[in-house]
C-alpha cells in the first residue's frame, strides 16, 4: 500500500546545498556550500547553559521564552538597533529564526497570499513560504550591487502582495540595505499596506566599518515590521536552535500563538546561556566581525587570484563569486566540476534565483577555520574552464 505525500510538500524545491554536502562528502572534499558556523561558542555563553542545567532549569518555559531573556533582548535591541520595545508584550523567542520566520508566517497570512522575496533570496525564505501554501513572488536586484529600485519594488506588487522579506545583511549577497533603500521601502510598503518581515541574523557580521541598520528603526517602519532575529551566527550556536521575532503587541501575540503550538517553547536552559551571552562586552562582537573580515578576505583574494571574481560582501559569511567567464552551461555543472576539479564545495549560484541570473555564480561559505580556508584557495587555483 502507498501513501502519497501532502501536496504542500510536492512544490518544495530540493536543496542544491545538500547535494553539493553530499558529493562533497563523497570526495572527502572542503564543504563551502553550507553555513555551519564554525568559531567556537563563546565560554560566557556555554557556562551559562551549563549552569542552568545543573540548577535545574530544565522544564518547559512560556512559549514567549523567560523573562530574562526577553529583557535582555529589548537591553540589546534599544543599545544595538534603536528599537524600543516592551519585552512582555513584543518578542517571541523560537526556534531559531527558522522557527520565528515559519510562526510569523502562519499567524498572518493567508493561503493564497503574496510574499515579495529579494533575489538573490535564502532558500529557506522561499520553501517556508511555499510550505506555508502562500504564493512567493520575486525582484531581482542586480549583481554587482544588488540595489533596491523605487520603481523596480512598486511594479513587483501585486494585488494579493501582502509582504516583503528584507535579508540584511543579506544570504547570499552578503549585501546591507542603507538607510534610503529602507526608506523605499517603506514608502512602497505604506502606499501598498504591506508588512516587512525582516531577517537580521547576520546583524553583527559587517564589514570594513559599515553599520547594520534595523528596517524597523526607519521612521514609519516598526508598525509594520516583523524583525526577526537569531543566536546561531553571533554566538556560532547554530545547533541550539534560537531566536526570536519582534514586532507590535497584537501581531506578536498571534506569533507566539503559533509558535507555542509548533515549539511549546525554545530550549529552556540554553535561553539561560544567550540571556548571559547578549551581556558580551563590545568587544566581543568587534572580534566577531574583525575575524569574519580577516576570512572573508582570505576567501576573496583567493577567488580572484583563482580567476573566478568575487562579488565583495559588506556583511554575513558568504560570497557569490562570477564565474560566467568560464565555459560552463550553467552553475551546477560548473560548481560539480569545482569539486571534481579542486575537491572545495561550493552553491550553485541557481539555488538563490527562479530565472537564469544565477547561472554564472557559485557561493562559497567562509565560515570555516583560517586553515581550511588557506587550503581551500590553494586549491581553487587548478579550476580549469
Ligand atoms: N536566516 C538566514 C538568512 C540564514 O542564512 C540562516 C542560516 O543560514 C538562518 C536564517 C537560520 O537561522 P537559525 O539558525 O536561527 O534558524
Amino acid at each position: 500500500m502507498t501513501f502519497p505525500v501532502s501536496r504542500r510538500i510536492e512544490n518544495l524545491l530540493p536543496s542544491d546545498i545538500r547535494l553539493m554536502t553530499k558529493a562533497c562528502e563523497r570526495v572527502g572534499g572542503i564543504n563551502l556550500g553550507q553555513g555551519l558556523g564554525d568559531l567556537p561558542a563563546p565560554a560566557l555563553v556555554r557556562d551559562a547553559a551549563i549552569q542552568a542545567i545543573q540548577d535545574g532549569q530544565n522544564t518547559y518555559t512560556a512559549s514567549e521564552g523567560i523573562p530574562p531573556l526577553r529583557q535582555a533582548i529589548a537591553r540589546k535591541l534599544q543599545r544595538d538597533n534603536g528599537l524600543d520595545v516592551d519585552p512582555d508584550s513584543q518578542i517571541v523567542i523560537s526556534a531559531g529564526t527558522t522557527g520565528a520566520f515559519a510562526a510569523t508566517l502562519t499567524a498572518l497570512f493567508n493561503p493564497g497570499d503574496g510574499i515579495l522575496l529579494l533575489e538573490p533570496y535564502y532558500g529557506y525564505h522561499l520553501n517556508t513560504i511555499l510550505l506555508q501554501g502562500l504564493e512567493a513572488q520575486f525582484l531581482t536586484l542586480a549583481a554587482p550591487t544588488f540595489s533596491l529600485e523605487e520603481n523596480a519594488l512598486a511594479a513587483a506588487i501585486k494585488p494579493n502582495t501582502r509582504a516583503v522579506v528584507i535579508c540584511t545583511p543579506s544570504n547570499p549577497s552578503g549585501k546591507l540595505f542603507s538607510t534610503e533603500e529602507l526608506a523605499i521601502v517603506e514608502r512602497v510598503a505604506r502606499q501598498h499596506n504591506l508588512l516587512v518581515i525582516s531577517d537580521e541574523i547576520y546583524e553583527y557580521i559587517t564589514y570594513d566599518g559599515r553599520q547594520h541598520i534595523s528596517p524597523a528603526s526607519i521612521a514609519g517602519l516598526a508598525e509594520r515590521t516583523v524583525s526577526i532575529m537569531g543566536f546561531s551566527k553571533t554566538f556560532s550556536i547554530t545547533g541550539w536552535r534560537l531566536g526570536y521575532a519582534v514586532a507590535k503587541p497584537e501581531l506578536a501575540k498571534a506569533i507566539n500563538l503559533v509558535n507555542d503550538l509548533l515549539y511549546v517553547c525554545a530550549p529552556s536552559p540554553l535561553q539561560h546561556g544567550v540571556a548571559a551571552g547578549l551581556s558580551a562586552p563590545p568587544e566581543y562582537f568587534e572580534k566577531l566581525r574583525s575575524q569574519y573580515q580577516r576570512k572573508r578576505d582570505i576567501i576573496c583574494d583567493g577567488l580572484a587570484a583563482a580567476g573566478l571574481t568575487p562579488l565583495v560582501p559588506q556583511g554575513a559569511y558568504y560570497v557569490l563569486a562570477d564565474i560566467s567567464h568560464f565555459a560552463y552551461p550553467d552553475a551546477k555543472t560548473a560548481a560539480l566540476a569545482l569539486l571534481e576539479q579542486t575537491g572545495v564545495a561550493g552553491v550553485p549560484g541557481s539555488s538563490f534565483y527562479q530565472g537564469s541570473e544565477g547561472e554564472g555564480l557559485i557561493r562559497f561559505c567562509f565560515a570555516k577555520d583560517d586553515e581550511t580556508l588557506y587550503d581551500a584557495v590553494q586549491r581553487l587555483s587548478v579550476f580549469r574552464r
